[in-house]
């Protein structure tokens, strides 16, 4: 994979990106779940700095995440898919919802978070980190 491009739903709200994702972590906070309407949400890490993204009807939501620091989820308000968050425990860096790219096949997910809240019918790989919360620092 040489770079990452996706769109939200009715392609209004465009990202393409010479970056490559650093890691890609499996969320299973109940706030991925509710924002995603789904089990869970797939997390690309990247830095912020050469992200760019293109189109007018960008939107976000601001909720304190269990630190208590922000989270911003963005979204495209015409057609409600989750596009990125900007997390406040990490600073300068985003997390891009793997299930936005043109091509999400591209993507391995290497680590699972918040394994505490994961739903019981989700079959997690052993052979990946399952952190029972947001990461190992993060629980000290
Ligand atoms: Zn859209
Ligand atoms: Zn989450």
């Amino acid at each position: 994979m040489s770079s990452i491009q996706g769109s939200c739903l009715c392609g209004n709200i465009q990202y393409p990106s010479h970056l490559l994702p650093l890691t890609t972590a499996i969320c299973h906070c109940n706030d991925c779940q509710k924002q995603s309407g789904s089990a869970f949400s797939v997390n690309m890490l990247l830095p912020v700095d050469g992200f760019s993204i293109d189109g007018a009807s960008l939107g976000f939501y601001s909720k304190s995440g269990s630190s208590g620091l922000s989270v911003k989820r963005f979204f495209c308000t015409n057609c409600g898919s989750a596009l990125y968050s900007e997390v406040d425990v990490m600073p300068g860096m985003i997390a891009i919802k793997g299930g936005s790219l043109t091509d999400p096949t591209s993507i391995k997910p290497q680590l699972h978070l918040w394994c505490s809240s994961a739903l019981p019918w989700v079959d997690i790989d052993g052979s990946l980190p399952c952190f029972k919360e947001a990461s190992p620092n993060e629980n000290e």
